[in-house]
């Protein structure tokens, strides 16, 4: 039996525990019950239709049910759904493999798959921690460490919470998480002196080129990548890009890193690489990182690391139908247009008193709210602003997801103008009910 929209309320309430979400104000909070979706539209067990300002948490890059990438997968689920790539290949993974080298910055020449976000960033904290062992020896590989910049998201498992520094996310786990350096600003002179102190004991760098998302889609200072790659070369740590948020287009390049023509160690992307669809994640690699992994069976060389459903062929497929979609529609090139519209359509909020900074990079927008804009001071917590406007956003018709006071707008890359303004006009409208004029 199909159970009724009230069973699917009420196991939702009672059994389904949502990540990162305080249960108690979600039980008492009318549920968004996502039905079904028509391009950018999320439609509710109601019938109601939301424009998915999220891009399903900003992985969809076209839409929902686009008919491409549905057929791809339906095509490859008449061939096999799963196939380990532990001892097996499938023509779906090697193609997706030799199309991302293709669109990745010259000089990444090996993909090691994986499931989300978090996972390739597992992968490559290990990769960089097991090529300074296979490089330098053991002895050096013990003093290893990695740095990382405050404020940044590399996803919630413990290798990468560990280099996260988001507070409100991690401090909680700092306890359990492995130790590791921080900068505390988007400040290279800040980088090379820390690598300098260390001498030599940082085996990988991490960072967000172009957006710091998670923490409030705050801006890499231009410059900052480049300066940091030549640092990390010269103190011999391994760069690691997380793109997992900027790749697939969203700042107006295929890559953020390209914006400055640098190319990284170890590059990791999830999310928009299989246009929101399945979970196909993957950690790009030099090939002066791989080699020092090759050698006898026997010398245990290789990396011993991996997950069952890494390079699911369904998700490949999605991916495969992604990336073609890029390039035939010339998608990445349309963003910064689109990005002028949404700079226009936002321009309107700067004149309201709890407005303050507008970030907006490529098509990754946050509006930050204020209780007083002069003072740069926050909303107390417990009055809920982003997420009261929020809920403002979705009787208008908008589905929004805030990170704290900063309302973020991802919208699918193939978004119209007319939407563009609409959300604009419709963010705009919440804040005033929410705030006042
Ligand atoms: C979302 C995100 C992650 C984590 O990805 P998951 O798929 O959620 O594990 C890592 N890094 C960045 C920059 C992200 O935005």
């Amino acid at each position: 039996m199909t159970p009724t929209p009230e069973d699917v309320r009420r196991w939702d309430v009672e059994h389904l525990w949502h990540p990162f979400t305080q249960m108690a104000e979600y039980a008492a909070t009318e549920p968004l019950v996502v039905a079904r979706a028509e391009g950018h539209y999320l439609v509710d067990d109601r019938g109601r239709r939301y424009f998915d300002a999220t891009s399903a948490l900003w992985c969809n890059l076209f839409g929902h049910r686009v008919p491409e990438i549905d057929e791809a997968v339906r095509e490859q689920l008449g061939r096999v759904a799963h196939s380990t790539l532990l001892g097996a290949t499938h023509p779906a993974a090697a193609e997706l493999a030799r199309r991302l080298v293709e669109v990745a910055p010259a000089g990444l020449t090996r993909v090691f798959f994986s499931d989300d976000g978090a996972t390739a960033v597992e992968a490559a904290l290990k990769l960089a921690f097991q090529y300074r062992l296979l490089t330098r020896g053991e002895a050096d590989a013990r003093e290893a460490t990695f740095l990382a910049i405050e404020n940044a998201y590399h996803g919630d498992t413990l290798g990468a919470a560990a280099v996260g520094g988001v507070a409100l996310f991690h401090e909680t786990f700092r306890p359990i998480l492995l130790r590791t350096l921080r900068v505390t600003t988007h400040d290279a002179g800040e980088v090379e002196a820390v690598l300098a102190r260390e001498g030599g004991r940082v085996c990988g760098v991490i960072l967000e080129p172009g957006v710091q998302a998670a923490a409030g889609m705050i801006r890499v200072p231009e410059g900052f990548l480049t300066k940091v790659a030549r640092s990390t070369r010269r103190h011999g740590a391994l760069l690691i890009l997380d793109e997992v948020a900027t790749g697939f287009g969203r700042t107006g390049a295929m890559f953020a890193c390209q914006h400055e023509g640098v190319t990284p160690d170890l590059l990791c992307v999830a999310k928009g690489l299989t246009g929101g669809y399945l979970p196909v994640a993957a950690t790009l690699a030099a090939e002066t990182v791989y080699t020092p992994f090759l050698g006898g069976y026997a010398e245990y060389r290789h990396f011993f690391h991996g997950h069952t459903y890494t390079g699911n062929p369904l998700g490949c497929a999605a991916a495969l139908a992604t990336l073609k979609l890029l390039r035939e529609r010339k998608l990445v090139e349309a963003v910064p247009a689109k990005s002028a519209v949404l700079r226009e359509a936002l321009a309107p909020l700067a004149r309201h008193p709890h407005v303050g900074d507008i970030r907006l990079t490529g098509l990754m927008g946050g509006v930050v709210l204020l209780a007083d804009r002069a003072a740069n001071r926050a909303f107390a917590p417990d009055r809920r602003v982003g997420h009261r406007v929020g809920l403002a956003m979705r009787e208008r018709g908008v589905f929004a997801r805030p990170l704290g006071d900063v309302m973020v707008l991802m919208p699918p890359l193939t978004t119209t103008d007319d939407e563009l303004r609409m959300l604009g006009a419709v963010l705009h409208a919440a804040v005033v009910e929410v705030l006042g004029p």
